[in-house]
């Protein structure tokens, strides 16, 4: 059946965005994943279908209502639905590649992408919500969360990426940063190949690239290396 996304938004047109084109584009044309965008505000009421409010206590911007995003999460996503439902959120857990990895081994996802400052916290409770940061920084809004989270578990869904070896080497799926990559010309304003790449010999290139990756990840991302360490022991 595929990965199926819904995704809850007060900007539907910013999907399928970059998602439409390459890799991504042809998967969801072929079926591997679809990509179902809803307005939020289908599910307000009243006269000006409000779906925002002024913040209990005070203080600046807006909040989404939990009752008109309780009534989109319970249409898109009822009972017996075991596709996660997740909230993007710069207070989440910051997304890694296993968890793009076990998302894209389950069903789907329901994503909510917030707007204005947050979601009523009330909504989050009662639905359940995974809150998921796409890093440490604060967005606009939650759609280019969503749409660079669905960039991520969509080429490792089987058969989107086109080389099947492509991938077990990347960035962090070893714990590591990947190592340098090099292509013709052979000479580039005097930088040359690394001899060992054009050698020919298959366990030289892998030994140089393994101590590439090490050096790179110690150099830019210690953090990584201590977590790997936590991770061999556990
Ligand atoms: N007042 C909030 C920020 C709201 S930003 C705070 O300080 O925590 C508006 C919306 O953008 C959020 O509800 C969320 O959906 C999205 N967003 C912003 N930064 C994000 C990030 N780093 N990761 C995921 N979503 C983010």
């Amino acid at each position: 059946m595929g990965f199926r996304a819904t995704v809850l938004t007060l900007y539907p047109e910013m999907f399928p965005g970059h998602l439409g084109v390459s890799l991504a584009g042809r998967a969801l044309e072929r079926g591997d994943a679809s990509l179902e965008p809803v307005n939020i505000r289908d599910y307000a009421t009243g006269k000006h279908r409000n779906v925002d409010d002024t913040p209990a206590g005070g203080g600046a911007g807006m909040v989404l209502r939990s009752d008109v995003l309780a009534r989109a999460i319970d249409a898109v996503s009822p009972e017996g639905d075991t596709r996660p439902r997740l909230l993007m959120s710069p207070r989440g857990r910051p997304l890694t590649q296993a968890r793009v990895r076990a998302l894209a081994d389950g069903p789907g996802a329901m994503i909510v992408c917030g707007r204005f400052e947050g979601v009523d916290q009330r909504v989050i409770e009662a639905r359940n919500l995974e809150e998921v940061s796409i890093g440490d920084y604060v967005l606009s809004g939650g759609e280019p969360a969503a749409l660079i989270l669905l960039d991520a578990v969509i080429r490792v869904l089987p058969g989107v990426m086109g080389n099947a070896e492509s991938g077990s080497h990347e960035s962090f799926e070893t714990g590591l940063l990947e190592h340098p990559h090099y292509t013709r010309p052979q000479l580039f304003e005097d930088r040359e190949i690394p001899a060992v790449l054009t050698s020919g010999n298959h366990k030289a290139v892998e030994e140089w690239r393994e101590a590439e990756s090490l050096k790179l990840t110690r150099a830019r991302r210690p953090d990584l290396l201590a977590q790997r360490k936590i991770t061999d022991i556990g």
